[in-house]
């Protein structure tokens, strides 16, 4: 998750480096009223808490996307001799778990981003 407040001027994305789980915590963290510089247009202002926004994080995204694909192919490592040794439907069994494992992962990651996403962007202090 990924935290920005619009600039009130240029509209431009001013990124918070906070790592919080909701805006409550934010809060805690930082106080109502957070003070930031635009880096497009070097305004100065004062924004309250409930101006941050929280959107997808593309280093979340990436590792989730990472787990996918090493998770399949280190578990497929991990299984090789045993697929070799099995019979046929045993193997088909495996192989299935192989890319079903690091899938479900995938998705839980995506599903607990989106939903501390919707999280943050509802509650307000
Ligand atoms: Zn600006």
């Amino acid at each position: 998750m990924k935290l920005f407040i619009f600039c009130s001027n240029c509209r431009n994305k001013i990124k918070l480096k906070y790592y919080v789980n909701d805006r409550a915590e934010l809060l805690k963290k930082l106080g109502v009223r957070i003070s930031l510089v635009c880096k497009e247009c070097s305004l100065s202002k004062n924004y309250h808490v409930n101006d941050v926004k929280a959107t997808e994080s593309k280093l979340t995204l990436l590792f989730a996307t990472m787990i996918l694909f090493f998770g399949t192919g280190i578990v497929g490592y991990l299984v090789k001799d045993f697929i070799f040794g099995a019979s046929v439907s045993y193997a088909i069994y495996v192989i299935l778990g192989m890319i079903l494992v690091p899938s479900i992962i995938y998705i839980m990651i995506k599903k607990q981003e989106r939903d501390s996403i919707r999280r943050f962007n509802e509650y307000w202090v």
